[in-house]
């Protein structure tokens, strides 16, 4: 059977350029990160399919157009697929990089197809820049992989390596001179492995980066889900899991968990003289300078208007106090300017640790709200703790 590799790469850029309006269309629904990737991906399609039309005349245009510009694309749409994907990966983005292995690729091509005509060299230089673009992509995936990773990971890692193994495949047998220099359209069975799989890379990718953006996007919401917007602490849902999990985390191994409960004092009176805004301005100050003193593995959240939870695992009762004395000290010395003027704030902080006798989480969350209580009838701007309580009197 005689196959046409023209008509693969065409059939390969007709798939690309019907996805590509398809997502195109999709960001309309999306913000963000979300829609930028979206859209990167969308025009990495478009310039695929530009890329692999142009290569396919090859012989019936002139090499400007079917060497130079389509290489020029084809790197071009390399790079952004690099970029899309670290970008849904949370990776740094390295975009000097990724302009560089394009740039340099692209201007090797150009000179061994323009000023001394060799196809082995022109291989050579693109599969080089297209490994430097994988193992940018590849690296971090397997990376993530080891550490637990997805479904949607180990799809793409699978689609990269394959992209990897054609070429990898191609270069070994030029070097090892198995392979006449024919041009990419030649029928061998290597350019029929890559023309294949350059047609199928288009969707097999595209399902790929759909899977991971899916993640990515389910991962947003959940964050969103439990991040307080004004503060960008954990809102009072998460707060609840948090304090569940470290309360059962801590029963099993009967090691300890602190509770701060944090109230600002007369948040009324701010206000009522700055505003409801500059109430606002106040309260994100005030959660800045907690989270200052917590350790990683502390929580903070907002349990309610004025009032923050801090769940300290493995704090003995010495650390809680004196972490609660910090913390109080530090906001009173906090002196946010809002409209001009400067302000103080203080807080009354209630300080409970879990004992063996606690049940529930809830228990110990009510002592610290009661020892926050008798901080407020002693006058405010300090911390307490309660006794505590007998076990007849528990519930
Ligand atoms: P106390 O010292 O007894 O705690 O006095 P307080 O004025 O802080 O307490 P109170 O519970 O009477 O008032 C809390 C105020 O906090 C009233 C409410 O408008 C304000 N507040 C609650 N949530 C927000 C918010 O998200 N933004 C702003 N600006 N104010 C808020
Ligand atoms: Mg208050
Ligand atoms: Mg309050």
């Amino acid at each position: 059977m005689r196959i046409d590799l023209a008509t693969i790469a065409l059939l390969g850029a007709l798939q690309a350029l019907l996805l590509a309006p398809l997502l195109l269309a999709a960001t309309r629904a999306y913000t963000g990160i979300a829609r930028t990737s979206l859209r990167l991906w969308a025009a990495v399609l478009g310039l695929q399919a530009t890329g692999w039309v142009l290569a396919s005349l090859r012989g019936r245009i002139s090499d400007w157009l079917s060497i130079v510009l389509a290489n020029g694309v084809l790197m071009v749409s390399y790079a952004l697929t690099t970029h899309a994907l670290r970008m849904l990966l949370h990776l740094p983005r390295r975009r000097r990089l990724l302009i560089a292995i394009g740039v340099l690729g692209w201007l090797g091509i150009t000179w061994f197809a323009v000023v001394m005509p060799d196809f082995r060299m022109r291989v050579y230089i693109a599969a080089l820049s297209l490994g430097g673009y994988l193992a940018l992509l590849i690296w971090p995936l397997r990376h993530a992989l080891r550490r637990g990773g997805s479904t949607a990971q180990r799809v793409m890692l699978l689609v990269l390596g394959a992209a990897s193994a054609v070429w990898c495949w191609r270069l070994g047998r030029m070097v090892l001179g198995v392979d006449p220099s024919s041009g990419l359209l030649d029928p061998t069975p290597i350019n029929t492995a890559i023309m294949i799989y350059s047609a199928v890379e288009p969707v097999l990718a595209s399902i790929g980066f759909l899977l991971m953006y899916n993640e990515a996007v389910q991962a947003e919401l959940h964050r969103l889900a439990r991040t307080d917007p004004l503060t960008g602490t954990l809102n009072r849902l998460a707060l609840d899991e948090e304090a569940r999990r470290l309360f059962q985390l801590a029963a099993e191994h009967d090691g300890g968990l602190a509770v701060l409960m944090i109230d600002a004092d007369h948040f009324k009176a701010i206000n009522d003289r700055f505003g409801h805004a500059g109430g606002d301005r106040a309260l994100t100050a005030l959660a800045t300078c907690i989270g200052r003193h917590l350790r990683a593995s502390d929580v903070l959240g907002r349990a309610g208007g004025e009032e923050f939870l801090v769940l300290l695992p493995e704090a003995d009762a010495a650390v809680t106090d004196a972490l609660a004395e910090r913390i109080r000290q530090q906001v009173a010395q906090l002196h946010p300017v809002l409209d001009g003027e400067t302000l103080t704030i203080t807080v009354s902080i209630g300080v409970a640790a879990r004992l063996s006798q606690d049940r529930h989480v809830d228990a110990l969350i009510r002592r610290a709200d009661r020892a926050l209580y008798a901080a407020k009838r002693a006058g405010r701007n300090r911390i307490a703790a309660l006794p505590a309580i007998p076990a007849h009197e528990r519930d």
